[in-house]
């Protein structure tokens, strides 16, 4: 049995937190690059431009990327040969979260009751962590600084089977096209298709772990992958509602088995601060 100190994940926590905070993902930026070539919309050229100076003044400025900084989602994957000793991995997470609002700092961004009194937590905890044992002695950590505009506008819907591709293809884009501006286009687009209630969501966020515009392994759903960004770009909504041609850089959907009454649909939608990371230890 490996064991591993908790200290050694936290630190590791801690630094991809500060990081992700600050450096925009290359994909990202390579993609918007391409994006600002095709770009025909000077409002959206603009836009683009302002977008990727920002990607190159943060880090060095050391100014987060987006004052929404976001709150910490975090998919583990802990080998059943591995022991962490010392505090739990909530704990120790949690712990990397705290340090990181503080020292960077990140903005306070967490209320502790939801409805009535919205007092902030002042530190962003807690995180918000999905727990998987898998073979091996290591542990795997997908952390992601989600931001609360594109949060919002993301949707859910238990569609019927009979509904079909179309049926999904309609939803996903009627509904990305009607959140406009809100969730700060250019977008990447989560989906999850099948499984449950709970299930799809989950799916839909962890489709934005995907690398950047990877092509999915199933040709079906690499042409509705496909068929959505295309219809969606096509439709003018562009960088941040200024019009043109990219609303939309990539689709990642990721499906699950479901019952055979079932058709959930779920769409995570991320903004361009793709604030996303990969850690194993
Ligand atoms: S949606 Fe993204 S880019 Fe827009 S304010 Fe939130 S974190 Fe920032």
């Amino acid at each position: 049995m490996r064991e591993i100190s908790s200290d050694t994940i936290q630190e590791a926590v801690y630094r991809a937190i500060t990081k992700i905070s600050y450096h925009c993902d290359p994909c990202v930026t390579s993609a918007l690059e391409v994006a600002l070539k095709k770009e025909s919309s000077e409002l959206a050229k603009d836009a683009l431009n302002s977008i990727l100076l920002n990607h190159r003044v943060s880090p060095e400025s050391n100014i987060p990327l987006c004052q929404d900084t976001g709150s910490t989602v975090v998919f583990a994957e802990i080998g059943t040969d591995m022991h962490v000793v010392g505090q739990t991995l909530p704990e120790l997470i949690n712990e990397a979260v705290r340090r990181a609002q503080k020292d960077c700092p990140l903005r306070a961004s967490t209320v502790a009751e939801p409805l009535f009194e919205r007092n902030n937590m002042n530190d962003n905890t807690p995180a918000i962590i999905h727990i998987e044992f898998v073979e091996g002695d290591k542990i795997k950590l997908l952390l992601a600084q989600k931001g609360g505009g594109a949060e919002n506008m993301s949707f859910m819907k238990m569609l019927s089977p009979a509904a079909g591709t179309q049926g999904i293809i309609d939803f996903v884009c009627e509904n990305v096209l009607a959140a406009g501006s809100r969730p700060c286009p250019p977008l990447i687009l989560g989906i999850g298709i099948g499984s449950n209630f709970e299930g799809a969501p989950l799916l839909a966020k962890k489709a934005l772990f995907e690398p950047l515009g990877r092509p999915h392994p199933d040709t079906r759903y690499r042409e509705m992958e496909c068929e959505i960004t295309q219809r969606i770009n096509s439709l003018g909504c562009g960088v941040q509602g200024f019009g043109g041609g990219c609303t939309v850089l990539a689709t990642h959907i990721l499906y699950a088995p479901c019952h055979i009454a079932s058709l959930p649909v779920a769409v995570n939608i991320e903004c361009h601060a793709h604030r996303h990371i990969e850690v194993i230890i």
